[in-house]
């Protein structure tokens, strides 16, 4: 029997990894021994790993069955790369090339077989699997197999027969990120797992700078460029809430120079197809996306995800935003909000009827989860809290406990985590505070400053009803700050009872009041092209003597805010600083090249985009941006030094070692020379 101490050796002879990361070694162990398992780890964590090392030490055949047909290139690619020998079968490839594939695993050929789980039922498959000793069978994207995921896949319902039709049962190893309990219970049933060892792993991602910012929707584009285009050199995906914005935003990056194309399920399948090839081989920067992006992309260098609306579910955000940093250096995830997204998110879900198999009262029961995962999402913008806690927390993950301010019980259930603004805001100013700061998320750097505007919100409230619920809501503001508009007075506006009642208050002031009410539901907006401001469900309270309201302003530091002021239009006054600093990445404890490194790393950067153009893999394949930083921090000059580095393996060696050696004497050469001449 192969051990652990093999695996480490596998470890770092294919991948160049010194050490596992935490529940690897136990899965690997588990899987060795001959015992199925269930690994629970978020994207990035490195599930493949687990079922990849033991594939190099087993006699037989690893299977591995993923959803993720446009994947599995990539992914054998990567193998190859490596060392490993590996193949796919899937729906890509001709009848010959899929024979081919087979005929090559079943002689031992290829230590790893990716296929799609529709395959299971080809006769041709069936054939293939009774002769071939399969000794693991991996199963990808393990949630599928259950209804109560949002990725059910009804062809995974046969992965669990096609187990019990083989001369000899493989150890079956099943992977997901996703965290509910009863998806867990799911897969261990429906996969028919024989009593497996279970790890789940942290959901924290340490090297993800968390950002939330409130910005109004007319400069978020503008604050979108301005990013990009500092960081010209990086890969970013934009997540846009519909199609027609992913267009507008990438023309308009497009326009001031940054290489952006859009991406949505709207456009045809060749059109996607090179959208994604582009972006994952770096010929072009940026993606500017609906959700429909990202299932299919192993990109590891991605190094920033914006979110230009706020997303419906944390669940999502977290699974958007976390493809940023697979490779886990420092990577940013900005959310960009405001009170009238979720006005539109709301009312959204309101009019969304689902699946029309259901009754009315399912439908409803379904809305009303939707709109508790929403209200966590709305959470997030606006807690005053620990980004990454508030995440953390919601996936019912172990926190530091007394510090978070929960209950043992209650740390362990994502459900009690506080829903709606005012239990948010309780945690706000007090909670926030004591905490010691991740450093990692801007609700750490910056401070928060929460204000009392019961007067302004009853204001808005009594001004909407003076007008009868008739107008939209540049009209309330104009009406309550008592302005002198031709169209005000020709209306007789101006005798209104709260006519000129917020005289001294910004107008700013006054729509982001009436906003939050309307996303707290003391008001509504109604649809259409003209939307009227309405009451809403709640808004009897505001007339309450004891009705209290407050909203809360935000103080970014300046490496936080540069880039924003920017974005509207607002002169930044400082001296120019490093692009690092400005954009807080530095502060949050990221990166710590300085120029020299910098600018080894580009050049190893180009070296290695004309290896991936030479041999037609995407640039990440050859190696991660982990590994170039490691190898501009190590300098190896010599064979034994270059294996040193993070991410280097002995095939790996033999290939590239020499080119990317020759870089860095070069490099090394030269800037010593100018340290003398200096
Ligand atoms: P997942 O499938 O869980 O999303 P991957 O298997 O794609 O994650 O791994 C994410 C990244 O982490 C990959 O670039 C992988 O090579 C890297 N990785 C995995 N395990 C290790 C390790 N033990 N040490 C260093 N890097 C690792």
């Amino acid at each position: 029997m192969v051990d652990i101490e093999d695996a480490g050796l596998a470890l770092k002879r294919y991948f160049g990894y010194g050490a596992f990361r935490p529940g690897q070694e136990d899965l690997v162990k588990a899987v060795l021994g001959g015992r199925d398992c269930l690994g629970v780890m978020p994207t990035g964590a490195g599930k493949s790993i687990c079922y990849q090392i033991p594939a190099t030490l087993l006699d037989g055949l690893t299977i591995v069955i993923s959803p993720l047909v446009s994947l599995m290139k990539d992914q054998v690619d990567g193998l190859e790369d490596a060392g490993i020998q590996a193949s796919f079968v899937n729906s890509t490839q001709d009848m010959d090339e899929q024979a081919l594939s087979l005929a090559q695993a079943a002689q031992g050929r290829s230590k790893i077989l990716y296929v799609a789980p529709e395959r299971l039922d080809a006769p041709r498959f069936r054939d293939f699997a009774q002769r071939t000793r399969i000794s693991l069978l991996a199963v990808d994207e393990a949630h599928c197999v259950s209804q109560w995921g949002q990725d059910f896949r009804p062809s995974y319902l046969g992965i669990g027969d096609f187990i019990r039709s083989l001369p000899e049962r493989p150890v079956v190893a099943a992977f997901t990120a996703t965290a509910t309990e009863k998806v867990r219970r799911d897969i261990v049933y429906m996969l028919g797992l024989n009593d497996p060892y279970v790890a789940v792993t942290g959901f924290d991602r340490p090297n993800l700078f968390f950002d939330v910012i409130k910005l109004e929707t007319k400069d978020k584009n503008r604050w979108v460029a301005r990013y990009a285009l500092k960081h010209q050199d990086d890969s970013g995906i934009v997540y846009c809430a519909t199609r027609k914005e992913t267009e507008a935003l990438a023309d308009d990056l497009t326009k001031v120079g940054v290489s952006a194309v859009s991406y949505h399920a709207g456009m045809d399948a060749q059109a996607r197809e090179r959208a994604q090839r582009d972006f994952v081989n770096d010929k072009v920067q940026v993606v500017v996306a609906t959700n429909a992006f990202g299932m299919g992309i192993d990109k590891s260098n991605v190094r920033y995800v914006i979110h230009h609306n706020m997303p419906e579910s944390i669940e999502a955000y977290y699974q958007e935003a976390g493809r940023a940093g697979r490779d886990g250096e420092p990577a940013r995830c900005s959310l960009l909000w405001n009170e009238s997204d979720i006005v539109t998110r709301r009312r959204l879900l309101d009019m969304d009827n689902g699946n029309e198999r259901l009754t009315g009262d399912q439908a409803e029961a379904v809305r009303a989860e939707h709109r508790r995962l929403l209200n966590v999402m709305i959470g997030y913008c606006r807690t005053t809290g620990c980004l990454h806690r508030y995440m953390l927390r919601y996936f019912g993950e172990e926190v530091d406990q007394a510090a978070a301010g929960l209950s043992p019980a209650e740390a362990g259930k994502g459900e009690s985590i506080p829903v709606g603004h005012h239990d948010m805001n309780k945690e706000g100013k007090g909670e926030g505070d004591d905490h010691v700061g991740c450093r990692n998320c801007s609700n750490c750097l910056s401070t928060f400053e929460t204000i009392d505007v019961s007067e302004v919100a009853r204001a808005i409230s009594r001004c909407v009803h003076d007008v009868n619920q008739g107008f939209g809501s540049g009209k309330i503001a104009q009406i309550l700050r008592g302005s002198r508009s031709q169209d005000l007075l020709r209306r007789g506006l101006d005798r209104c009872p709260s006519y000129g009642s917020l005289s001294d208050i910004p107008e700013a002031r006054i729509r982001d009041v009436l906003n939050q009410l309307a996303s707290d539901g003391y008001l509504s907006i109604t649809e259409g092209r003209l939307p009227m401001v309405h009451f809403g469900p709640k808004a009897a309270q505001t007339v309450s003597p004891d009705f209290h309201y407050e909203i809360k302003r935000v103080e970014r530091p300046r490496a936080l805010v540069a880039v924003e002021d920017q974005a509207s239009g607002k002169v930044y006054g400082g001296a120019a600083s490093s692009v690092a600093e400005e954009d807080g990445l530095d502060q949050a404890g990221a990166s710590e090249a300085g120029p020299e490194d910098e600018e080894l790393f580009q050049k190893l950067r180009d070296l290695r985009t004309s290896i991936a153009r030479e041999i037609g893999k995407p640039p990440y394949i050859v190696f991660s941006d982990k590994t170039l930083r490691d190898m501009c921090r190590l300098r190896p000059t010599d064979d034994s030094t270059f294996l040193a580095v993070n991410g280097v393996g002995q095939h790996k060696l033999e290939q590239y070692g020499t080119r990317f050696m020759e870089v860095v004497a070069g490099f090394s050469s030269k800037s010593g020379t100018e340290a003398q001449e200096g």
